[in-house]
């Protein structure tokens, strides 16, 4: 396993559109690992591997309960609404308020190219919004109510 570099905000590799993984290649095993150890690192709650300038679609998430990897990840569902703080380790020390709902459901691959389906409230379903949007080139930024403001490094960012 090995960190890599996470891209900032500009970098155009975090406004491209991924592909889907067809296969869990060696190649992308040691990618999934990289990630999940560059999240953590970063004391993220997500990442997403346009974060580390691959445009595949696979995220890693951790809000606390252990490490998801959400390959070829889909919203199938989502209801109710939450407003809350929000920041991305592609910006670090800034954050903005975001709504989003406040249940989802996604549909997604695992390791093992078996299908899953995951369901989140509260942070879990903010994590997977955010993620999902960064394999369609977005980030949270589009989507803040108001200014972004100015965070310690402690807080929580994906
Ligand atoms: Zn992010």
């Amino acid at each position: 396993m090995a960190l890599r570099t996470i891209r900032q905000m500009g970098d155009a590799v975090l406004t491209k559109k991924c592909r889907e993984i067809k296969e869990v290649t060696p190649r992308i095993e040691e990618l999934i690992d990289d990630m999940i150890e560059t999240m953590y690192e970063g004391n993220g709650v997500g990442l997403a591997a346009p974060q580390v300038g691959v445009l595949k679609r696979v995220v890693t998430i951790d809000v606390g309960d252990g490490p998801l990897v959400l390959i070829n990840p889909e919203i199938i569902e989502s209801s109710g609404e939450q407003t809350g703080s929000e920041g991305c380790l592609s910006l670090p020390g800034k954050a903005g308020e975001v709504t989003r709902p406040n249940y989802v459901k996604v549909r997604a691959y695992d390791r093992r190219m078996q299908q899953i389906e995951l369901e989140g409230t509260e942070l879990l379903a903010r994590a997977f919004c955010h993620e999902v949007e960064h394999l369609d080139g977005h980030m949270y930024v589009e989507k803040v109510n108001g200014e972004l403001y100015d965070v310690e490094n402690e807080e929580e960012e994906a």
